[in-house]
């Protein structure tokens, strides 16, 4: 193997799939819903097949799904996009991902990120020869600040004049974190004193709770010039194994996007764009945002009395379909011993937080759980999970 990837190892979410499925658990772990997309959107993805719409589709994206985007961007009222220019269509989030960092990253760059992390920032920054620099958040704190949170003065010793990108994802996978007006505002400021770049990968922005409102930091003043916005219709709509994700930037921005795309996937699936893109088109009339939101409440306090119940304290989620649990008082003295144990002798399968980690001091001991599962899928980890008590 290339010296590039040697010490990539095997991503978390495939090992403890694989470890569920070896012990027959009940898999909380690797994030993707175990219940139905919309009925709907099925049909109009077997429609798009069967009219023929089977070939390349164009580079940039189907017109009708970037347009799509484009009103559900006006409907929102952030802001008013050229479809044309403005909006790509990319396989998932996780190749607009790399495609950003392949365009924007210069070897030697600096990336800032926020610790934890969603674990492919960091490959695609190594691969694109950019050097990353971290800022820790730390969990809540009966004594101090009940969300998660990360020191101003430390985020703003990270800039240096070497600094090119900064990745933010807002809601947060793994914490549950919505980042606060006055959070993206901090954030926003320090990104255009040092003409920073920012990749804004909000792919849970409608799974949000508790009346917090998504806001997009490319709709901050002087942030639309900076910020690429990652999104993926896979959390949104619940059909993650369709690998539709969007790119919303600058002209500029998106011109260097869009070259490197080009010579990555060069298109996606053409009959699940068209289908999306009735998704886009209809989801708000038929109440489908609120729906999803109800739903996910619903699961969220399943699991948090669940983990409670079982002397698990589960921690705060603001967004997303993940919830944090402290393990601090179990015998188990890493987080990886815990997820072993739990899935191989309890049945349930969970993520350790360590490897969403680069710096491994002073880490938390937490696991994530992911609540995108049917509520009989929550009851059966909860009749599990009783042994414990
Ligand atoms: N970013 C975050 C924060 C995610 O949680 C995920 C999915 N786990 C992705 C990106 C990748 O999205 P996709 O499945 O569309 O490639
Ligand atoms: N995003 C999903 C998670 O956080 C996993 C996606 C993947 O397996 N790459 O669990």
């Amino acid at each position: 193997a290339a010296e590039r990837v040697r010490s990539f190892g095997t991503s978390i979410f495939a090992e403890v799939s694989a470890l569920a499925i070896q012990h027959a658990a009940v898999n909380l772990g690797q994030g993707f819903p175990d219940f139905a997309g919309p009925e709907w959107l099925k049909v109009a993805a077997i429609e798009a097949i069967n009219a023929d719409l089977n070939q390349y589709a164009p580079y940039l994206g189907l017109p009708r799904l970037r347009e799509a985007i484009a009103a559900t961007w006006q409907a929102n009222g952030w802001r008013a996009l050229d479809p044309a220019h403005e909006v790509t269509i990319t396989s998932g989030a996780t190749e607009a991902l790399f495609a950003a960092t392949q365009a924007l990253i210069n070897p030697g760059d600096e990336v800032i990120i926020f610790e934890p992390f969603y674990d492919a920032y960091v490959p695609d920054v190594v691969m694109a020869g950019g050097v990353p620099r971290y800022v820790r958040m730390r969990p809540p704190h009966p004594a101090g600040p009940q969300t998660w949170h990360f020191d101003p003065a430390e985020l703003a010793a990270a800039f240096s004049p070497r600094t090119r990108l900064l990745f933010l994802n807002s809601p947060h996978n793994p914490t549950g974190k919505v980042f606060t007006p006055a959070e993206l505002a901090q954030i926003a400021a320090l990104c255009i004193e040092h003409d920073v770049l920012v990749i804004a990968d909000e792919v849970y922005d409608q799974i949000i709770f508790d009346g917090r409102t998504h806001i997009p930091i490319a709709t901050l003043p002087g942030m639309w010039e900076r910020t690429l916005t990652i999104n993926s219709t896979g959390k949104t709509f619940s059909l993650t194994g369709w690998k539709i994700g969007y790119v919303v930037a600058a002209p500029d921005l998106s011109a260097a996007l869009r070259s490197a795309h080009q010579w990555i996937t060069f298109a996606s699936a053409t009959p699940l764009q068209a289908a999306v893109a009735v998704g886009l088109e209809h989801a708000a009339e038929r109440g489908y945002y609120e729906q999803l939101r109800v739903e996910y409440l619903e699961r969220r306090e399943v699991l948090r009395q669940v983990l409670h119940d079982v002397g698990l304290p589960p921690l705060p989620v603001e967004g997303s379909y993940f919830m944090l649990a402290d393990i601090s008082q179990t015998d188990c003295a890493t987080d990886r011993d815990f997820c072993r144990w739990l899935t191989s002798e309890v049945g349930v399968a969970a993520i350790p937080l360590s490897p969403f980690y680069a710096n491994h001091d002073d880490l938390p001991l937490l696991v994530r759980f992911c609540f995108a599962k049917k509520l009989e899928t929550l009851r059966a980890a909860a009749g599990r999970l009783e042994i414990m008590n």
